[in-house]
């Protein structure tokens, strides 16, 4: 049985005041099973000092992003060397926004999800096909394009969770439904199993995200390919 995982990407948006009400008011009052959830959640990373002062131990906090550089002469740069230095063990890689607005190509995902690897963290790796992909009948070539791609740097998939997140279905209210969703994260299964290996098809939890929120996540989780959900605007 994988544990479920639901992450939280508060992407470019809160401030101080935020950042300490919201865990204090809201994520520390979830009611959930730590042995059977894991709750991670994506401030900004300015803001990730001040949620982890006030959140408790049962949630968990990731950067959005992280830089292909180490430390040294990168100006605006975050290395992993800073980021698990703050005690921060999870991070995005590929969300469809650093992808389409910031140029993020496949093998900088790919090289980023190898660089949070070695240093020690989990990494919520992003893939999704644009809506005139899956209108064009190529979801499965864009999806096994962007695994493929990560499959080249990275051997051990332990901890990495895909996040298949259709783009279509990102802060558009425009949600997969679930048989879509479960057709495609099935498609993803068979991918590890052929590329990787029978125990990462079995372990490696696939997450849906795409305008989940409280009106479409009972019905998505349903699935058995789901292992629950990277969650954006209604995160917050
Ligand atoms: C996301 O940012 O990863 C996301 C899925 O956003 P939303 O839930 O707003 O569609």
């Amino acid at each position: 049985m994988r544990k479920y995982l639901v992450g939280g990407n508060w992407k470019c948006n809160g401030n101080m005041a935020f950042a300490k009400s919201f865990p204090a008011e809201v994520l520390n009052n979830l009611k959930f099973n730590p042995s059977k959830v894991d709750v991670v959640v994506a401030p900004t990373a300015l803001h990730i000092p001040t949620v982890q002062g006030v959140v408790g131990n049962n949630v968990q906090v990731a950067t959005q992003n992280l830089s292909l550089t180490g430390d040294g002469a990168y100006t605006g740069e975050l290395s992993t060397h800073m980021i698990t230095d703050m005690g921060i063990k999870w991070t995005l890689t590929g969300h469809s926004e650093r992808r389409t607005l910031f140029g993020e190509s496949d093998a900088d995902v790919a090289k980023k999800t190898k660089i949070a690897l070695d240093a020690g963290m989990g990494v919520l790796a992003c893939i999704g096909e644009l809506k005139e992909e899956r209108e064009g009948g190529i979801t499965k070539q864009v999806n096994e394009r962007q695994l493929n791609a990560i499959r080249e740097q990275c051997d051990d998939w332990s901890n990495i969770v895909i996040a298949y997140e259709p783009v279509w279905a990102i802060g558009t209210g425009l949600t997969a439904t679930p048989e879509i969703a479960q057709e495609t994260h099935a498609e993803i299964r068979e991918w590890l199993g052929k590329n990787v290996s029978k125990e990462a098809a079995a372990s490696v939890r696939i997450l849906y995200g795409g305008s989940v929120s409280d009106a479409n996540a009972a019905d998505l989780i349903q699935k058995e390919d789901i292992d629950a959900f990277l969650v954006g605007g209604a995160s917050l």
